[in-house]
């Protein structure tokens, strides 16, 4: 039986897309010139996300693995990776 048929996968997380999301919602309000189709903004994340460290933990209910400490806490590089992200999609959308 598969793996992902014997267990339930759905309550593990990975806090860094929360937190990319967050920060690429916040830098779109002023972001100029830059498509934001369903295409860019994806590649935007998924750009951002690659250069960004992975904060998986487990999140069941009452229980908490991976340690509590990266509680609201943005990951290192993550304003950054998001500016980028945004800067490489502006210089070279996913479309023409
Ligand atoms: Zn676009």
């Amino acid at each position: 039986m598969p793996i992902t048929d014997a267990y339930d996968f759905d309550s593990l997380v990975n806090d860094a897309e929360r937190m990319v999301l967050q920060e690429l919602e916040e830098q779109l309000k002023t972001a100029v010139d830059v498509c934001t189709c369903q295409e860019c903004v994806l590649d935007m994340a998924a750009f951002a996300l690659n250069n960004v460290k992975p904060a998986y933990r487990v999140s069941l209910m009452g229980s908490v693995y991976a340690g509590s400490g990266g509680q609201a806490r943005h990951a290192p590089g993550i304003t950054r990776a998001v500016h980028d992200a945004i800067a490489k999609v502006r210089a070279n959308p996913s479309h023409d």
